[in-house]
């Protein structure tokens, strides 16, 4: 199978034993690779019932089989293991050089097992990989521990590392790359769970392909694709996805002030172009993914700074800026920048970490906790400066920020009384930055997502609230963003090609914006590899493995009660812009969506007949419940 390395490297760090085996075909025919591979793998090894945090659990790296070809983004590494965020299945997508410099190497995935008894790495420089003693870098944050490596080793090794963050098992942590990052759910503290603080690799094979002159040709077709999107060629590739900012404002999805209001007033000093324009403090430059065309990073530094130095900010994306921007009600860059940079060296999600201090700021201004809870801290939204010395103490667990160092939802649960009732979580995932009032889908998307709250599950308030159309996988009239007792059938069809990018192994942002098709795709899977697929077959691969995440979601306690958006949203209306006044019907929702999709409407995982259509009678066999 051209595509394909045929390795998997396993690596029990409990025992220190090294071992290679052959991609599992099964996994491959039903699951295609990357998210799906990485699933599967928790379904046949791990005891359904493990604590994210134990030594069941397993962590594991899969690329999938674009990872690493000359096809536009084809950087993307999907990261697997339970979760200790959401307790459900933890998948989290990342990008930078590390998965295509794997595939080099030889290896389409690398489980790792159990735990070493001290803090180690994992060297994997082709063929030859070790276990190395790692004490110094133990305390080390993300920079510091990357440098050191490239030190050690060379420059042309790929780190993956932890910071702080995940050393001191924070929930919110997450794998740093060469400031990309693994961020969601938690990966960086399964891998500090496991004693391993950094993984990196240099390989010197190369990728083969099935018909190259085909692939190249539909690659040009694919680039032809995403560079035909007006919006994405133009604002997103200039200034990056910071300039979602304004849109997301005047269609009123912009959450503001922990949800309690939909539109951020004093938006414009947050705006990308006053960055770009304001060189006596800042300097912006352009960075990409491996093979991206689009290159969204823009790595910012900020100059002149309190101490004197420059400080290396790392970047300011959308989700980051609306998380510690309006979200906590700041509008001041410098603190927005400074709260980036302290998620970015402790290694921690900066999507859970602004929203953890936007809670706890509605949390202060309700009474519920006080300055005295805050080690003297004035919490009050739009407090940027209390906002950057909170997420600074978080990093590090020091004084109270030890108590949001698990996110928004544990902290709640640990001060008690109503502090649950400004908990903007889904499955214990802080809810990015769109409000669902604006979008019906996105109800949905937030609502049913496997690995709790989550945008991209799929990002599809482009079609209903951005009036797109995406006739390729039949959304051939705009939607009402604001009917949720719309049938729900052609957001299930978004929903399961935002999957296919993570299992085939390209970057979500070549699809957020309708770019490139899904026939487009299935054509190059097809060049690469010599295996006939269509469009269908891709999202198929992708439908059985949602229903692989839903089934082990089920059997770790999950039902349709977890699949619902926090209260505030379907009991306050939306504070201004389109959806203004607008409240969510979840049921409806849920019921459409569940329909479109063919659930159990109780169960919220598919009927018996829907998992035989699928192939997947085993599976549904092997669910707790049905012995
Ligand atoms: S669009 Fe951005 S995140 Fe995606 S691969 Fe390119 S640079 Fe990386």
């Amino acid at each position: 199978m051209k595509g394909y390395k045929d390795c998997v490297l396993r690596i029990d760090l409990t025992s220190g034993s090294i071992g290679r085996e052959k991609l599992n075909e099964e996994y491959v025919k039903r699951y295609l690779g990357g998210e799906g591979y990485g699933v599967a793998l928790l379904w046949d090894e791990v005891p359904h019932d493990a604590e994210p945090l134990s030594e069941k659990n397993i962590l594991s790296f899969n690329t999938g089989p674009l990872t690493g070809t000359p096809m536009a983004s084809a950087s993307r590494t999907s990261i697997n293991f339970l979760s200790p965020l959401s307790n459900t299945i933890g998948s989290s997508n990342m990008g930078s050089h590390f998965g295509a410099e794997l595939k080099f190497a030889g290896y389409d995935s690398v489980i790792f097992e159990g735990k070493a008894d001290k803090p180690v790495i994992v060297v994997i420089d082709d063929d030859k990989v070790e276990i190395r003693e790692a004490s110094h870098l133990w305390g080390k944050n993300t920079r510091e521990t990357t440098e050191m490596l490239y030190e050690e080793l060379g420059k042309e090794f790929k780190i993956s590392c932890i910071g702080q963050g995940g050393e001191m098992l924070s929930s919110l942590a997450c794998i740093f790359s060469d400031d990309c990052f693994a961020g969601r759910g938690g990966a960086g503290a399964v891998m500090g769970s496991k004693n391993l603080k950094a993984v990196a690799v240099r390989g010197t094979g190369k990728i083969e392909i099935e018909d190259k002159d085909r692939f190249l040709e539909i690659n040009a077709v694919a680039i032809k694709e995403i560079r035909d999107e007006v919006y994405t060629w133009g604002p997103v590739h200039g200034y990056g996805t910071p300039a979602w900012l304004d849109g997301a404002n005047e269609c009123g999805m912009l959450p503001t002030r922990n949800f309690r209001q939909n539109y951020f007033e004093k938006l414009e000093p947050i705006m990308p172009y006053n960055l770009w324009n304001n060189r006596e403090k800042f300097d912006v430059r352009r960075r990409a993914c491996y093979s991206c065309q689009l290159g969204c990073h823009k790595y910012v530094v900020m100059k002149n700074t309190g101490s004197g130095e420059d400080v290396g900010i790392g970047e300011l994306e959308y989700e980051t800026i609306a998380a510690l921007g309006p979200r906590c009600g700041v509008n001041s860059y410098e603190d927005i920048a400074m709260a980036n940079y302290y998620l970015t060296i402790y290694g921690l999600d900066t999507i859970s970490g602004g929203a953890t201090i936007s809670a706890a700021m509605e949390l202060f201004e309700e009474g519920i906790i006080t300055k005295e809870d805050l080690d003297g801290l004035e919490l009050n939204f739009g407090n940027g400066k209390a906002m950057v010395e909170l997420i600074r103490k978080m990093g590090l667990r020091e004084g109270c920020g030890d108590l949001f160092a698990d996110g928004s939802q544990v902290a709640a649960e640990k001060i008690g009384g109503r502090a649950l009732d400004y908990t903007m979580t889904v499955k214990g995932m802080e809810i990015s930055a769109t409000d669902p009032r604006g979008s019906s889908a996105m109800t949905v998307s937030f609502g049913t997502s496997e690995r709790g709250a989550c945008h991209m599950r799929p990002y599809a308030a482009t079609i209903d609230a951005f009036g797109y159309l995406y006739p390729d996988l039949g959304v051939e009239e705009p939607r009402d963003p604001f009917d949720d007792s719309e049938s729900k059938e052609w957001l299930k069809s978004v929903k399961e090609f935002f999957v296919v990018t993570n299992l085939i192994g390209i970057c979500d942002f070549n699809v957020i914006n309708c770019e490139l098709h899904a026939t487009t795709l299935a054509a190059l899977y097809t060049a690469l590899t010599g295996i006939d697929t269509d469009k269908e077959e891709l999202l198929r691969k992708a439908e059985r493995t949602i229903a692989l995440e839903r089934a082990l979601n089920y059997e770790r306690g999950f039902r349709r009660e977890d699949d619902k958006l926090p209260n505030r949203f379907m009991t306050e209306g939306a504070f201004a812009g389109p959806p203004k006044g607008r409240k969510v019907d979840m049921e409806s929702a849920l019921d459409r969506y569940y329909e479109a999709c063919s659930y159990d409407k109780e169960k919220a995982i598919p009927t018996r007949e829907k998992f035989q259509e699928l192939g997947m009678e085993d599976i549904y066999n092997g669910l707790l419940a049905q012995k």
